[in-house]
């Protein structure tokens, strides 16, 4: 765990408005643990990141966002491109989530794009993957897995991997109350660092940080966080209470 940070990222979704996000940030800021043992990120939509990097600015917390395109500029309405991200003071930026694979059309393909297109200007990607029930009952999740960590990162350098974080998000998981036990997500983290280790080597594998997400709450963080490959988490729902995500970062020491 030395080699590699825990990150703590709150993925918001379609939830909050300005005043709304000006009022979390009034209530987070004071309660906001001190130490170092992780880094915090929150993932918050596109229209109130100007106000989130504004709020947060004097503290911890870095500001995310939940998506980008893939091409620099161009005719593709209603989109937003890394770059204006990056000019905003986004550090990171959620690729490939199961629900905009789910309802947006977002393939292996234009998540590997994307990826590009983040490193390209300096955004941390948190590349989602992340099996249905169905498949896991198939017992095909570990090759699903390693096909999407692979397309995902194809034509990624070693250099540009350290900035790559991937979140294990299981389907079944998300938004459910449903958690994959730790032994579960533990197994998938470790088959995902494999997949890496084998792409680029033990060294670039031991500094990526994998998180799990789906239903990660106050009461099950800490076990989850306790398996050796699980670095940290990507959070919805508890991400929108102050005092439920200050419980998840404590539970990360
Ligand atoms: C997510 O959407 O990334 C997620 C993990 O959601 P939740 O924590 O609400 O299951």
């Amino acid at each position: 765990r030395r080699y590699r940070k825990t990150i703590i990222a709150g993925n918001w979704k379609m939830n909050k408005t300005l005043s709304e996000t000006r009022a979390f940030a009034e209530e987070l800021k004071p309660i906001l643990p001190k130490g170092k043992w992780c880094d915090v990120v929150l993932c918050v939509p596109y229209v109130n990141i100007p106000a989130a990097i504004r709020l947060f600015k004097d503290c911890r917390v870095a500001i995310g966002a939940e998506n980008c395109h893939y091409e620099a500029t161009g005719a593709y309405t209603g989109e937003v491109s890394a770059e204006m991200l990056k000019e905003l003071g986004v550090k990171y930026v959620i690729i490939g989530h199961s629900e905009r694979r789910q309802y947006y059309n977002e393939t292996d393909l234009t998540v590997n794009k994307k990826v590009h297109a983040a490193l390209e200007v300096g955004l941390r990607p948190i590349v989602c993957v992340g099996e249905s029930l169905e498949q896991r009952e198939l017992g095909v999740t570990m090759e699903l897995i390693a096909y999407q960590v692979k397309c995902a990162l194809s034509g990624v350098s070693a250099d540009k991997l350290r900035h790559v974080v991937i979140a294990y998000e299981p389907l079944w998981a998300i938004g459910t109350g449903k958690t994959a036990t730790a032994e579960q997500a533990g197994e998938v983290c470790q088959a995902i660092r494999a997949v890496i280790r084998k792409l680029y080597g033990a060294r670039v594998a031991r500094s990526v940080t994998i998180q799990y997400g789906g239903s990660m709450n106050p009461k099950n963080a800490a076990e989850l966080l306790a398996q050796p490959d699980v670095d940290g988490g990507l959070i919805g729902g508890a991400s929108l209470k102050p005092e439920q995500f200050v419980e998840i970062i404590n539970a990360a020491n």
